[in-house]
């Protein structure tokens, strides 16, 4: 497979360096193809501006999903941009890589998102109907790849438990899992997590680096999480509400979007 990874870390020596080095030998050594895009080492421009859109005029005034679609409709956006979704185009497999930050991904890495995901590329594609409502969630751009998320927590696992205080992080991830990665079509599969690794130590390096690798040998096969295709009969359009019908009684929340199965 050719696999792009995209990480999001300032400093090389860092665990999350560590364990970016680790994936690319494990995914090397499965045959592999391998791409990285080293956000900071690159210094990506992290904020959508005019300056994302040379071909708008400067009296124009500046709607960032108008001048998105135009952009890419006349192929005028950035060269850094393009050279970022010819990659996705690219990859059959994508792994987002970032320590959490404030519950969320550094803002470098939302920058890639936010720039990255242009009107035409990643949303607005296929036909916006009464009947049916863009190829998205389970349709997209980059149906048929599969993606995920590799992050490392300063908290515990039990903080990020059903009832840890800072949520689950099924529900915490959901955002970038489905809002970011299902959106354009990827089948997402389950994250990597390595939690408390603020005093982690040689020994629990190892045990968290041989857990990546096996999930890395694992990444053409693993079973993606079973999210509701949006077309698929199982919400009403246009409200995009989940069919009443659908609902099972111990679901709530971002569980209501997984196929037959609560979290
Ligand atoms: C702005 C900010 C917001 C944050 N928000 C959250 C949050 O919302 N939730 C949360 O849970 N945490 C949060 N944190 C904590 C953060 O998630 C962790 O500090 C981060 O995941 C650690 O990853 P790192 O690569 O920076 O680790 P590092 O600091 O580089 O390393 C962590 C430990 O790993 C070990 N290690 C590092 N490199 C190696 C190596 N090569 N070999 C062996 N062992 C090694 C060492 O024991 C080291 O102390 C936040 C931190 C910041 C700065």
């Amino acid at each position: 497979m050719k696999v792009l990874l995209v990480y999001a870390h300032p400093e090389p020596r860092s665990l999350n360096g560590a364990l970016r080095d680790v994936t690319i030998k494990a995914l090397e050594a499965e045959g592999h193809d391998v791409r990285v895009t080293d956000l900071y080492a690159e210094g990506w421009k992290s904020e959508i501006d005019r300056a994302d859109f040379p071909a708008l005029a400067s009296d124009t005034r500046f709607k960032p999903s108008r001048a998105s679609k135009d952009a890419f409709a006349t192929d005028t956006l950035t060269a850094d941009v393009k050279a970022e979704q010819e990659k996705l185009l690219w990859a059959d497999a994508l792994i987002l890589q970032f320590p959490l930050w404030w519950y969320s991904m550094p803002a470098i890495l939302k920058g890639w998102v936010d720039r990255v995901y242009a009107y035409g590329f990643a949303y607005g594609v296929g036909e916006h109907s009464d009947k049916y409502w863009g190829k998205r969630f389970g349709e997209g751009t980059l149906a048929g790849k599969r993606a995920m998320l590799v992050v490392t927590t300063g908290g515990w696992e039990e903080h990020y438990s059903s009832r840890g205080v800072n949520g689950p992080i099924d529900d915490l991830l959901f955002p970038i899992n489905h809002g970011v990665l299902y959106y354009p079509g990827y089948d997402v599969l389950p994250p990597f997590v390595a939690y408390r690794v603020d005093g982690l130590g040689e020994a629990g390096f190892e045990a968290t680096a041989e857990r990546l690798r096996e999930r890395m040998r694992a990444l053409a096969t693993t079973t993606p999480i079973p999210y509701r295709r949006q077309n698929g009969g199982d919400y009403l359009i246009p409200t995009l509400e989940l069919r009443p019908d659908l609902e099972t009684a111990d679901a709530r929340g971002f569980a209501l979007h997984l196929n037959g199965a609560t979290q």
